[in-house]
């Protein structure tokens, strides 16, 4: 609630007779501040009491006697008419009975003289016996005007310096939402520390001002506050998801607000481990200035049976008191695991309600909260995150390409000092296709750490062995990277441009580093997946030659690639599991190789296709047709009429992922 509705219902309860106000705040000087305003706007007078300095001012002539909460009472019965007694820390005296009889029996004086006892202090505790005849309230912690106003007053003094700091009001405003969630005693302080002799801002004083709200999250065991060590400059590559982000800081400032922009609800990022989920949440937090929390959903789920969801809606009305802030949900597909499908037990219903919690809380939150989800696999995750609408997008993160893996190594080397020049990293990213950024990182580090072990300093050797000693997860994991980046293709954005681009880049670079001898003559460039091919990357380059078409017949394959490799031959493709169903015959061994890896590793998809598509071929298979895969062994082999895709046939995509060579002796 804010500050201006709290004190509007205080004083309607006050005009209207209340005689017992149960007020509950740690902010004593901002409050004491309101309500003097507010007994002056009410024509009422104002009358303060602690233990120590008793009433102020006090009623009339000497006053000897100690202060006692017995005695104040007395003293409220003489006060004249018409007053407001604010009384700080009286709460330890009512649990005197002779002090709380003697309150219960001032309250109908106090009703007819308009008095009212306001309580004040950072305990709330009505005894039993007054809860009828008072009410509680609880006094928010500041709001963007109230800390505005706050901010105005720490500005005027910082302007008395020699040579003061000047501010945008963007960067204002992105001062006062740094503190937001702070007591005005709190963010006052924090603003002296991070402003006083200032002559410009930067970075540091954000990142400074937002680790003072620390301590809010510290009462939480489920979440995790983060320092802001990383900015959007560490990521390398993600260039769209880089683009998108900043576009999305902007929608934060005080200008969108006027412009009616919506506050972005977050984004899930899905993708391959290792590369740069979690440093693009922790980054992002930096851009947007705001706190990064982290929800330890295990934690949350762990929690005894009846106490997950209380637990969820309490840590999500603490992100709120802390807001605005980036609130980190990490692999959410092991936290969230088991929700999927209707066999639903015990912890699903409670997890699918939790899901449910939190989707809803998304929804309709209206306080800059930036969710950033990140997961590695699609397989457990509940479908209802993956929906449209609940996350502003979803973003698939893949294994680098070149330029990124270029990058990846260059930001991991100026990090620890070295100059990016004195290295070959177009070699390095050249070796090291398939690697993830946290394996790149890692062959900068070993390879720093064995040259200082041997007492020598950084070299390209040095970090060419350190790539040769590391063997990438993509290597044991291909089947599952494909199959994700599968998934991810039609409902995911790429967090890097389109594919075809960086193909076409990464075959440039490629010919670049293998100098292959092309016609120096004025014709047109060769095509990627002819650059591919001819660089001797023959497996990238049936994949871009099928991907480019979309959809293949064997004959084109072959004629394609016969000018890279030997593709004539008497070797067959077959169905694994079905040995007498031929795809395709007339082929070299290497070529058939190459097609079977690729459609095992399931880059490449086969689709059973018409018939008469083959028929315009001159050259076919003569051999009896059939119509389609069956399960069922064929006794004699046949042709099934097949192409190549890069995408799985939704029906027959199991039948036909297995396919081996054999030899048929020609067609
Ligand atoms: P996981 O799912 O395993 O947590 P992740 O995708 O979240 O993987 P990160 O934890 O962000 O990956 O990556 C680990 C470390 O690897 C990062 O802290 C960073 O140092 C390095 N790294 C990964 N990707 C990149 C990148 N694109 N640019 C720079 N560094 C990167």
């Amino acid at each position: 609630m804010k500050t201006e509705a709290v004190l509007d219902d205080i004083r309607a309860r006050i005009e209207s007779g209340y005689p017992l106000l149960f007020l509950k705040t740690a902010e004593e000087d901002r409050w004491e501040r309101e309500l003097a305003e507010l007994a002056l706007e009410s024509e009422r007078g104002l009358v303060t009491w602690t233990i120590t300095r008793g009433l102020q001012p006090p009623i009339s002539g000497e006053d000897h006697e100690p202060p006692s909460a017995s005695r104040l009472l007395t003293q409220i019965r003489d006060y004249p008419e018409e007053h407001l007694f604010l009384i700080k820390d009286f709460h330890p005296y009512l649990q005197d009975p002779l002090v709380l009889r003697q309150l219960r029996d001032l309250l109908p004086e106090l009703i007819a003289q308009r008095k009212t006892l306001l309580l004040f202090g950072p305990v709330l505790q009505v005894p039993l016996e007054l809860e009828k005849d008072s009410v509680r309230i609880e006094l928010p912690i500041p709001d963007y005007d109230d800390l505005r106003d706050e901010f105005d007053q720490v500005l005027a003094v910082l302007r008395q310096a020699a040579n003061p700091l000047q501010l945008s009001s963007d960067n204002e405003d992105r001062l006062i939402k740094a503190v937001m969630g702070l007591t005005a005693q709190e963010a006052r302080k924090a603003w002296m520390r991070a402003l006083r002799g200032r002559t410009e801002l930067n970075d540091d004083v954000f990142t400074a001002l937002i680790s003072e709200k620390r301590t809010l999250a510290s009462g939480s065991d489920l979440l995790e506050f983060y320092d802001l060590d990383e900015n959007v400059a560490d990521i390398g590559g993600l260039d769209q998801l880089k683009e998108w982000m900043s576009k999305r800081a902007e929608a934060y400032s005080p200008r969108a607000r006027e412009q009616g922009i919506p506050l972005p609800k977050g984004m899930l990022l899905l993708g391959v481990q290792g590369c740069g989920k979690s440093l693009t949440a922790r980054a992002t937090a930096r851009l947007l200035s705001f706190p990064l929390m982290r929800l330890d959903i295990a934690a949350l789920l762990g929690a005894q049976r009846g106490e997950s969801e209380k637990n969820m809606r309490s840590v999500l009305s603490l992100v709120e008191s802390i807001a605005p802030a980036v609130l980190w949900l990490d692999e959410i597909e092991k936290g969230f695991a088991g929700v999927e499908g209707d066999g639903v037990g015990a912890a699903d219903a409670t997890m699918l309600r939790l899901v449910g919690t939190f989707l809803t809380w998304m929804a309709e939150i209206q306080k800059p909260i930036f969710v950033v989800a990140t997961a590695n696999s699609v397989e457990n995750l509940p479908p209802e995150m993956l929906r449209r609408g609940r996350f502003d997008e979803l973003f698939f993160v893949d294994l680098p390409n070149f330029e990124e893996r270029k990058h990846i190594l260059g930001i991991h080397l100026k990090k620890r000092g070295w100059k990016t020049e004195q290295f070959d990293l177009s070699d390095l990213a050249r070796r090291t296709d398939g690697f993830s950024g946290a394996e790149l990182e890692q062959i900068v580090v070993t390879a720093l750490i064995e040259a200082f072990g041997n007492g020598q300093i950084l070299s390209q050797e040095e970090l060419e062995r350190a790539w040769r000693s590391t063997v990438p997860l993509s290597v044991t994991m291909e089947d599952k990277i494909f199959a994700l980046r599968n998934w991810a293709q039609d409902r995911c954005r790429r967090a890097t441009s389109d594919s075809r681009v960086t193909a076409m880049l990464e075959a440039e670079q490629r010919i670049e580093t293998t100098r292959i001898p092309v016609d120096d003559d004025d014709s047109a460039p060769l095509p990627p997946w002819a650059q591919l091919a001819a660089s001797g990357q023959l497996k990238a380059g049936i994949v871009e030659y099928v991907r480019k078409d979309g959809d293949v017949l064997f004959p084109g394959l072959v004629e394609a690639m016969s000018p890279y490799m030997e593709v004539a031959g008497d070797q067959g493709l077959a169905v694994r599991s079905n040995p007498n169903t031929v795809l395709w015959a007339g082929m070299s061994q290497p070529l058939c190789e190459l097609i079977c890896e690729l459609v095992s590793s399931k880059r490449l998809y086969i689709h059973p296709t018409d018939i008469e598509r083959y028929k315009q071929i001159q050259k076919g298979v003569r051999l009896p047709i059939l119509k389609e895969p069956t399960d069922e062994k064929v006794p004699r082999a046949s042709w099934l009429a097949a192409s190549l895709r890069t995408a799985p046939h939704p029906v027959h995509s199991a039948r036909l992922s297995r396919i081996g060579r054999m030899k048929l002796g020609g067609s």
